[in-house]
């Protein structure tokens, strides 16, 4: 299974969720995949949608968050894991797609690929709930069957990213549409 494997299936498991998705492959792949008005698209902050979708989180207390993030990106902002995990919203499920590599520079090895364990990682800043998927099929029950609560779930993937089109929305129109979309009754 590839990111864009994971992703298609995390989108036929959702229905209502605002989603805050990395930058660059992962958000060209998603818009390719299922474009809405509730998905956020990062462009050039690497390695804060855990802290976008946290903050989300915490002020949208009623809504269901869905983070999007990689494993070079949470890497780069491991602290984030420990802010969520005390605080626990209930509404937030932090996906880190982990291909161990940089997919959007040109697949250099991230850590991942060596010693380093994202879900120990995860477990040791305090999250309650960890789920590990490695095969495509076990994505949309694992999802489902989440309910309320502070979710870490790791996807572990291949390398590669689809050959997708550009998102073709200016930043300042994603922001609108998603603040508009977020603020929905
Ligand atoms: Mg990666």
């Amino acid at each position: 299974m590839k990111r864009y494997d994971a992703i298609k299936k995390i989108m036929e498991s959702l229905t209502v969720e605002i989603i805050i998705c990395n930058l660059g492959a992962p958000s060209r792949e998603l818009y390719n995949i299922e474009d809405r008005d509730e998905n956020f698209y990062m462009l050039g902050s690497m390695g804060l949608v855990s802290s976008l979708s946290f903050g989300l989180a915490i002020s949208k207390p009623n809504k269901k968050i869905i983070c999007i993030d990689g494993d070079g990106s949470i890497l780069m902002n491991l602290g984030s894991l420990s802010t969520i995990a005390n605080t626990n919203p209930q509404n937030l499920t932090l996906i880190v797609i982990d291909n161990s590599s940089y997919g959007s520079t040109g697949d250099q090895k991230t850590y991942t690929n060596y010693k380093t364990k994202l879900d120990v990682i995860a477990k040791g800043a305090g999250f309650e709930s960890i789920v590990v998927i490695k095969e495509a099929e076990e994505i949309m029950p694992k999802l489902k069957n989440l309910g309320v609560g502070c979710h870490f779930v790791l996807i572990k993937v291949d390398p590669g990213n689809a050959q997708v089109e550009n998102i073709p929305l200016k930043p300042e129109d994603i922001r609108i549409r998603f603040m508009k979309a977020i603020s929905r009754a």
